[in-house]
């Protein structure tokens, strides 16, 4: 199964995508930032799952996770990757509970 690297679009098997990532998109010295919740977080990695972040911050996969824009913030689902080498912002917030 092929997917778009969410960074350069090339269509990459699912199983090279670590690979891909690695080679095509070198981490800077001290890693990729990303903020959550206001709180810094760096990684080796340019791109990751929504629900592998959610690991690495330790958040519940049950929240809605989002991403800051300034045009305005965006859900994302466990499956999107994101691309984290602009210093993106996410929040996650509990299942709504009507
Ligand atoms: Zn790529």
């Amino acid at each position: 199964m092929k997917t778009a690297c969410v960074i350069c679009q090339e269509e990459v098997e699912l199983y090279d995508r670590a690979d891909h990532l690695m080679v095509k998109h070198p981490a800077p010295v001290g890693g990729f930032k990303f903020w959550f919740h206001g709180e810094a977080y760096y990684t080796d990695h340019p791109s990751m799952l929504v629900l592998e972040i959610l690991r690495v911050v330790n958040c519940s996969a049950a929240y809605q996770f989002w991403e800051e824009r300034l045009d305005g913030d965006i859900p994302l689902s466990h499956a999107n990757a994101v691309d984290l080498r602009r210093e993106p912002r996410f929040y996650a917030v509990p299942p709504a509970t009507f």
